[in-house]
C-alpha cells in the first residue's frame, strides 16, 4: 500500500530516501518514518523529557511546559502546516518528537556550563547530542547501537552544526559545507518549535507571575490579539482572556507561515526533494510576522529569560552541572561503571573520559541531576 501517494513531489517520500545506516527489511504496516516515530517514541531519552524543562525547573510547577509537553505542542503545529503543504506529516512528526532529545538538564544554562566544561573535549551542543542520542546512545536493539533512524530524520534533528563538527559528522554533516537546506519537513520542524515556544513562555510567564499583562501589552503583536478577544468577548478577563490571545497568536502564525510558503514553493516549481534542499530556505513567514516575532522574541529575552528570579536559577543549574562534571572527572569511580574508561591519562582517554561524563549528564532530569548534586556533595544524603 501506498500511503505517501498524496504528498507533493517536493516532499521526503520514503521510497527516495536515503535510507538507514544499517540495512533493515522493510516496515510491513507502516511508513518508514512512522516507524522512526514510533522507535522515538519508545526511547528511554523520550521519557526522560517529561522531567526536563526549558525556562522553569521541572519542581517549580505542575502546569509549566516541560520538554516533553513542548515536543508534542510542536509535532502538533508542525503537523496541522504540514498537512496543508502535502508535505511528510510522518517525518515532520519524529523530527519533531526528537528534536530536544539531547537537551541537558535546566535548558540552556545547562547546555551551556556543560559546553564550557568540555570546551578542551571537543565541546557540547545540545542539537549534535540529540543526533548522538538516536545513533549511538539508545541501548533497544541487538544488531546496532541507537535507533538507527532514516538519513531524513537524522538531517531534521540536526538543525544546526558548526563547520568543524560537520566535518567530522560525514554525509550527514555535508549540507553546512554545502551550504545547502535540510529538507522542508526540517525545516518546518524548526519553525514549528519557535512556534511552540514563544507562545509557550508568554503563557507560562504570565503563569508564573514573572510577566504582567501590561508588559505584554507593549508588544504589538500581542496588543492586537487582546483588542481581537475583547471586542469579541467584552468583560473577557483573567486565564480565559490570555488564552484565547495566545491560541490566536499561534493560529495567526500558522496561516502566515503556510500562505507564505505555498507562495515560496510555487514561485521554485520544484521537481523533488532534492530541488528543495538546493533552494533557499522556503518555509518562512511573511516579512511582518518575522519582525512581529523577532519583537515578541526580543520582550521574552529582556523580561522572562533574563529575570532575577530565572538568574537565579540559571546560576544554581550552572553550579550543579560545573561540579557535577568537576567531580566525574577528578574521580571517574564516582560514575555508574558504565560510563567509566579504564584509568589512562593520556590526552585521548581523558577526552573520551569527559565525552562519558558529558553524556551521562546530559541524560540527567532536572531532579536527577539535583538528587545526584546532594548524593556526591552532602554529608547527610546517600
Ligand atoms: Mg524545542
Amino acid at each position: 500500500m501506498n500511503f505517501e501517494a498524496h504528498l507533493a513531489p517536493y516532499a521526503a517520500h520514503s521510497a527516495q530516501s536515503r535510507g538507514r545506516s544499517f540495512a533493515e527489511p522493510q516496515a510491513e504496516a507502516r511508513t518508514e518514518f512512522q516507524r522512526d516515530r514510533d522507535r522515538i517514541i519508545h526511547s528511554t531519552a523520550f521519557r526522560r523529557l517529561e522531567y526536563k524543562t526549558q525556562v522553569f525547573v521541572n519542581h517549580e510547577g505542575d502546569l509549566f511546559r516541560t520538554r516533553l509537553t513542548h515536543s508534542l505542542e510542536v509535532a502538533q503545529i508542525a503537523r496541522s502546516i504540514s498537512r496543508n503543504l502535502r508535505l511528510n506529516e510522518d517525518l515532520v512528526e519524529a523530527i519533531s518528537l526528537a528534536h530536544d532529545l539531547g537537551h541537558t538538564p535546566f535548558g540552556h544554562a545547562g547546555q551551556d556550563a556543560l559546553n564550557a566544561r568540555m570546551k578542551n573535549y571537543g565541546g557540547f551542543e545540545h542539537n549534535l547530542q540529540s543526533l548522538r542520542v538516536v545513533d549511538a546512545l539508545e541501548e533497544r536493539y541487538g544488531a546496532f547501537d541507537g535507533l538507527n533512524l532514516m538519513f531524513e530524520t537524522r538531517e531534521g534533528i540536526l538543525k544546526h552544526c558548526s563547520l568543524a563538527n560537520a566535518k567530522k559528522l560525514g554525509a550527514i554533516g555535508q549540507r553546512f559545507i554545502d551550504r545547502k537546506q535540510p529538507t522542508l519537513e526540517a525545516q518546518l520542524a524548526n519553525l514549528a518549535d519557535e512556534i511552540a515556544y514563544n507562545n509557550h513562555d508568554i503563557d507560562d510567564g504570565l503563569r508564573s507571575g514573572l510577566l504582567t499583562i501590561s508588559q505584554l501589552n507593549e508588544i504589538d503583536f500581542y496588543a492586537r490579539h487582546g483588542r481581537e478577544v475583547e471586542s469579541a468577548y467584552p468583560g473577557i478577563s483573567g486565564r480565559r482572556a490570555i488564552n484565547e490571545t495566545v491560541r490566536r497568536m499561534i493560529n495567526a502564525l500558522i496561516v502566515d507561515l503556510i500562505g507564505t510558503s505555498q507562495q515560496r514553493i510555487g514561485d521554485m516549481h520544484l521537481k523533488t526533494v532534492d530541488d528543495a534542499r538546493s533552494a533557499p530556505p522556503l518555509i518562512a513567514f511573511s516579512e511582518k510576522m518575522q519582525q512581529d516575532a523577532v519583537l515578541l522574541k526580543r520582550f521574552l529575552r529582556e523580561n522572562l529569560y533574563h529575570h532575577y528570579m530565572v538568574n537565579r536559577m540559571t546560576s544554581k543549574a550552572r553550579r550543579i552541572i560545573t561540579e557535577l562534571f568537576d567531580a566525574f572527572m577528578a574521580e571517574p569511580m564516582l560514575l555508574p561503571p558504565d560510563y567509566q574508561l579504564p584509568a589512562n591519562d593520556d590526552a585521548d582517554s581523558l577526552a573520551k573520559q569527559a565525552r562519558k561524563v558529558a553524556d551521562y549528564i546530559a541524560g540527567m532530569t532536572d531532579r536527577y541531576a539535583m538528587r545526584e548534586y546532594r548524593r556526591l556533595f552532602r554529608v547527610d544524603e546517600i
